[in-house]
């Protein structure tokens, strides 16, 4: 007979399934270097998003801040260490985790509509959200959905529309690579993911030759 789950036996399955998104409580982590800004990521407002409460995909209704996930097979959060089955900041986990009891949702439903951080919260240098900005207005993710919906209508142009913003992401990247030395990571907390990688949540993929060219492909 199967005994239902009173308390945690750390196996691990809620690390590994997901990240959490970011409290404006838990930016005091931030402040203490428990959390670096490298550990992070921006999801955009419009982004596909996976609710974990609800166990379906939605699209994102407003930024958010989340910890970074493993790219390898085993994913997961990168505060997971899967060999050791141990979270490496549990004592200051995020309030999300804290509220995470996976044989009873109702303390994370209390959590979870709590106020969250945006870019701005934790990006402090004013140079570096001009660019967050400049790159939201032109790549914000409606203008995509916008382009994506009138592919089967106006086909080749709603194409190069699509293309033109994947340029502008792909360059502006590797812009303040080269010029303010971001990181990859560092990126993807100031811009939000590449848009080479989100595109998929259209079910479009993208080949690219060079340095220059892009082409959209169906998944
Ligand atoms: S909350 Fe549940 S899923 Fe998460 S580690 Fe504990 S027992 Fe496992
Ligand atoms: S921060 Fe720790 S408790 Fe929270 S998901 Fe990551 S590994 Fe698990």
């Amino acid at each position: 007979m199967n005994v239902p789950r009173d308390h945690c036996i750390r196996c691990g399955e809620c690390c590994l399934s997901s990240s959490p998104t970011l409290h404006t409580e838990d930016l005091d982590l931030l402040r203490e270097g428990i959390i670096k800004k490298g550990d992070l990521y921006t999801v955009r407002k419009g982004e596909l998003i996976r609710n974990n409460i609800h166990g379906r995909l939605e699209l994102a209704s407003r930024e958010m801040i989340k910890v970074r996930e493993r790219l390898e097979k085993e994913g997961g959060c990168i505060f997971y260490v899967h060999e050791e089955r141990k979270c490496t900041i549990y004592e200051r986990r995020p309030v999300q985790c804290v509220a995470l009891k996976c044989w009873d949702t109702s303390e994370f439903m209390e959590v979870y509509p709590r106020e969250k951080p945006c870019r701005r919260d934790v990006i402090e240098d004013p140079l570096l959200m001009a660019f967050a900005d400049k790159h939201e207005e032109r790549c914000n993710y409606s203008h995509l959905h916008r382009y994506a919906r009138a592919i089967e209508l106006a086909g080749e142009s709603a194409v190069e529309g699509i293309l033109e913003l994947l340029r502008y992401d792909f360059h502006m990247r590797r812009f303040l690579a080269e010029n303010l030395h971001l990181n990859r990571n560092e990126a993807d907390l100031l811009l939000g993911r590449p848009l080479t990688e989100t595109i998929g949540m259209f079910g479009l993929k993208v080949v690219q030759k060079g340095e220059k060219e892009f082409f959209l492909t169906i998944i």
